[in-house]
């Protein structure tokens, strides 16, 4: 069966009016920043402090991206009669970016929560060898990384969570109890004051003679120099 003639305008037509027609979709990027999801992958972040140079990370990554160099130091024993130990010192650590295809095993493998994956992507270098990032960039992604989300609430606080909790509230119970001592030591020093001051203060009146008291020139009362006179 032939066409209707000019059915195909009125498609293409109908299909322009429709589109016109929906909301528009597209980011204008970058006058206006997108809004990513927080657990966005852009970039990696190392938190070196947690790092002990397993080595986990670099061993699995699928492309050889990561790059670790380390050297043994030996810390001497915490008391007498111990044993040295050795540890590991952290020297490089370097992700190039140009190879890495974003799986996150790396941050997955790592036992000791040294990585992490933040959402910046404005890291577009023009020399390729720049995409490599070194141990002091890594460090400046963390700034970047966002809070980890709330748990639920019927789950088990995590033991850190509880641990530190637990010294906080030990804190705070320790300047409490400071201060309430200080506060009765002040309160027993104004009352062991008050009753000498309120005595010193008595004698002074009693010591004092009044306008009244004879010697006295009071208000109505010539002294003894006028009195002679008169
Ligand atoms: S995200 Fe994957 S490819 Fe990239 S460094 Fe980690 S393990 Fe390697
Ligand atoms: S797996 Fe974690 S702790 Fe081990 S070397 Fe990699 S970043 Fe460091």
């Amino acid at each position: 069966m032939s066409p209707v003639p000019g059915s195909g305008l009125a498609k293409g037509l109908a299909v322009t009016l429709r589109t016109m027609t929906r909301k528009t979709v597209t980011e204008q990027y970058p006058d206006t920043q997108p809004d990513l999801p927080p657990r966005t992958r852009g970039v990696i972040g190392l938190f070196e402090e947690n790092c002990t140079v397993c080595m986990l990370c670099a061993r699995e990554c699928p492309d050889w991206c990561i790059y670790i160099d380390s050297h043994k130091e030996t810390v001497p024993a915490a008391t007498p009669g111990g044993r040295d130990r050795s540890r590991n010192v952290l020297d490089r650590f370097a992700i190039d970016f140009s190879l890495c295809m974003y799986c996150g095993i790396c941050i997955e493998v790592c036992p000791f929560d040294a990585l992490f994956w933040s959402p910046e992507f404005e890291y577009a270098e023009t020399d390729i060898r720049d995409l490599t990032h070194e141990r002091d960039k890594l460090r400046e992604w963390m700034w970047t990384v966002p809070a980890p989300p709330a748990l639920d609430p019927g789950a088990e606080e995590p033991k850190e969570l509880a641990a530190a909790r637990k010294t906080a509230d030990k804190l705070a119970a320790q300047q409490e109890a400071a201060r309430a001592t200080a506060s009765h030591a002040d309160e027993q020093a104004r009352a062991a004051e008050q009753p000498t001051r309120t005595m010193g203060d008595s004698k002074q009146q009693t010591d004092q003679p009044g306008p009244d008291q004879p010697g006295q020139p009071g208000p109505d009362r010539p002294g003894p120099e006028q009195e002679g006179r008169e």
